[in-house]
């Protein structure tokens, strides 16, 4: 049976960040509609819209026409609830790394729930590490060692087909109505609520002086990375942002009540 799960397909959005070239952007246009996919992203594309664009496009103009333009990756992914990020450059970041089959096995999973996005960098200088480390993983299409980067299109168009095929694993299953233990099901965080909770806890760790001098990049990356590992759902995200609340308050007493004993004593 040649079923493919059109709802989810439907969710799953390629995001090409900072394209340089548009011919790549038609021809990634191109490769998604060959492959029944159809939500094209274009964070702060170089030149767009251009000519170069729809011709390559070869008729997938109408992807072309319905991409959506955003300023910066964050607007791109806020309600996805899971990002993935695509890199040439194998093991060179911290992130937990995901074969293309992986990666489209996730996606149509996770797509059953919400959006999705698959990040794909620029031509020169593919993502920042920033933009990498916004993303729950990595995505590397196994290459030659000595020559690894694959035309931007031609990593969508592998990304592409293997999501095709795992949509077609994954004919509509109805997402459970309770986990393991018989709690109801709650949906995976969004990236903008996972983004809120890392700004509350960067402060938090500031107020309780957790850093003691050392740069706070370092112990942030690492909890982002272990954070971003576990799958957090909506539920568990307002679990940690009430803890986070009230070590806050608890760190603002213990200042005003150290700032009331020294002006007292
Ligand atoms: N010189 C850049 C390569 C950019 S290629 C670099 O070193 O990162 C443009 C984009 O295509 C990359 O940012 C990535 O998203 C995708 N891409 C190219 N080759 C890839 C590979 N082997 N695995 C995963 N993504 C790849």
């Amino acid at each position: 049976m040649d079923s493919f799960n059109t709802s989810a397909a439907a969710r799953i959005r390629f995001v090409l960040v900072g394209t340089q070239h548009p011919g790549n952007i038609g021809a990634a246009a191109r490769a998604l509609k060959t492959m029944g996919l159809a939500q094209l992203v274009l964070v702060q594309p170089e030149k767009y819209p251009h000519d170069e664009a729809y011709r390559r496009a070869a008729g997938a103009d109408d992807l072309l026409a319905d991409a959506v333009v955003t300023d910066d990756v964050a607007a791109a992914v806020a309600d996805c609830r899971l990002v993935l990020g695509c890199t040439a450059r194998s093991r060179r970041v911290q992130l937990e790394e995901h074969s293309p089959r992986q990666a489209a096995a996730r996606l149509a999973q996770v797509a059953g729930e919400g959006p999705v996005a698959l990040l794909f960098g620029r031509e020169r200088t593919g993502l920042t590490n920033e933009e990498l480390q916004l993303c729950h993983a990595a995505v590397h299409i196994d290459a030659n060692p000595d020559y690894s980067s694959l035309n931007l299109a031609a990593a969508v168009q592998v990304l592409a087909y293997e999501t095709r095929l795992a949509l077609k694993d994954t004919a509509p299953v109805a997402v459970p109505a309770a986990d393991d233990a018989g709690e109801p099901r709650v949906a995976p965080a969004t990236h903008a609520q996972l983004e809120g909770m890392f700004a509350q806890l960067a402060e938090t760790l500031d107020q309780i002086d957790f850093h003691k001098g050392r740069a706070p990049e370092s112990a942030m990356r690492k909890l982002r990375r272990l954070f971003l590992r576990t799958d957090l759902d909506e539920k568990e995200v307002r679990l940690l942002r009430g803890i986070l609340a009230d070590t806050q308050r608890m760190a603002r007493l213990a200042q005003d009540g150290g700032v009331n004993k020294i002006v007292g004593s």
